[in-house]
């Protein structure tokens, strides 16, 4: 709805200056050069301009600059010419098709401003498609996995007895603890991905309130005692003496500690060894966690925190996951203010950390007394 002046030669008009512009008012289908009628030869192809805005603004001369559409680009402007004298049509020649060759570059280069972005949007587009692919076939596969065995244990449990063969009291209870297992596992997968999908839609609120972290550890390891159980794993505890608080939200505070446990024990050859540590350092409250597995390659260690990202598959690590386990602590820890920490060697295993900060309500040496 505005004509701005782009660029100028010689005309008093400042740069700033715009013109209001209406287009369905316009009389003329702008094909031909508008001019004032006294500034060009008589006979030539041209529109007469309306006067005033021409007087005002010392204009002889517009060519209409169109796209290949005809949609109007703008305008070309000419004052007098400098002899005084008319316009003719060898000029206006000229002047027309450089007129049509500047249409014809803008329309270019919107041309390939459009092609960028399309560019742009149709190749974040196919990178999501891969996230999306590859995400959902990790989660079907996380979500197969136990259902199998939780379909078989219950099979299991249904077998009419035999007088041959009665399932014993402790064989009943081991399938039904594998299932409820097996059903945590599934529960924790469930709410990891959809407690992802809130923190990225910015609908995820924690609750801060006073927090033990020992006693949060001591949770945490007895939520996952089934697995330490399955895989053979010696967990060792050496829990601050000071029994820090620290300012956290309860099932986030346990979201990452069974993050980082999994892991640990996920990532780990056959004798698994973990250690859960919290200490009180003046940096902060400081929680860490052990293991003797697999290690991460330097390269990976600043990748491992994205969203999807997982090492490339080793023969002694096991393909499932979703690659959201360590966003999910990565988010909750920003939404703490705490700063997570990682240490490791191939081979030899990692040490995660989260510090979190210290604040009044962080050494409850009361207790401890
Ligand atoms: P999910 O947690 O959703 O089941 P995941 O474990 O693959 O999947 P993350 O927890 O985000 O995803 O971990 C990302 C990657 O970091 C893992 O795939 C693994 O390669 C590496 N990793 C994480 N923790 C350890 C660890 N303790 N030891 C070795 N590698 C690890
Ligand atoms: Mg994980």
């Amino acid at each position: 709805a505005r004509l701005e002046l782009v660029a100028h030669r010689n005309f008093s008009e400042n740069n700033q200056q715009s013109l209001r512009f209406d287009l369905a008012r316009l009389t003329s289908a702008l094909e031909k050069p508008i001019g004032q009628e006294d500034k060009l030869e008589q006979g030539l192809r041209f529109e007469p301009a309306s006067g005033k805005l021409f007087h005002r603004l010392g204009i002889a001369l517009a060519l209409p600059l169109l796209s290949e559409k005809k949609e109007l680009l703008g305008f070309w402007v000419l004052g007098e010419k400098k002899s005084g004298e008319r316009f003719t049509a060898e000029d206006l020649s000229l002047l027309t098709s450089a007129a049509m060759h500047a249409s014809l570059a803008i329309d270019r280069f919107h041309l390939q401003r459009e092609l960028l972005l399309e560019k742009e949007t149709s190749e974040r587009l196919a990178e999501l498609g891969e996230m999306k692919s590859f995400f959902v076939s990790s989660v079907s596969h996380e979500l197969k996995t136990p259902l199998a065995s939780i379909k078989l244990y219950a099979q299991l449990l249904q077998l009419p007895p035999t007088d041959a063969m009665p399932l014993p009291p402790e064989t009943r209870s081991e399938y039904a603890e594998i299932i409820e297992g097996e059903c945590d596992r599934l529960t924790r997968l469930v709410h990891s991905v959809l407690d992802f999908a809130k923190t990225e839609r910015g609908l995820k609120t924690y609750h801060l309130t006073p927090q033990s972290l020992n006693g949060a550890v001591i949770h945490a390891l007895k939520l996952m005692t089934y697995q330490f159980k399955m895989q053979n794993t010696v967990v060792t505890t050496a829990l601050s003496e000071h029994h820090p608080t620290i300012a956290a939200d309860r099932d986030a505070l346990i979201e990452v500690l069974l993050n980082l446990l999994s892991n640990a024990l996920k990532y780990s050859g056959a004798e698994k060894q973990i250690t859960v540590r919290t200490e009180v350092l003046e940096s902060g409250v400081v929680l860490a966690i052990d293991d003797n597995g697999i290690g991460i390659a330097a390269e990976d260690l600043t990748k491992i925190f994205e969203p999807f990202y997982r090492a490339a598959p080793s023969a002694s690590a096991p393909a499932g996951g979703t690659g959201l386990g360590l966003a999910l602590v990565k988010q909750i820890a920003d939404a703490h203010h705490a700063i997570l920490g990682v240490r490791s060697r191939i081979g030899i295993g990692s040490t995660f950390t989260v510090c979190f900060p210290t604040s009044q309500l962080s050494i409850n040496l009361d207790q401890h007394a």
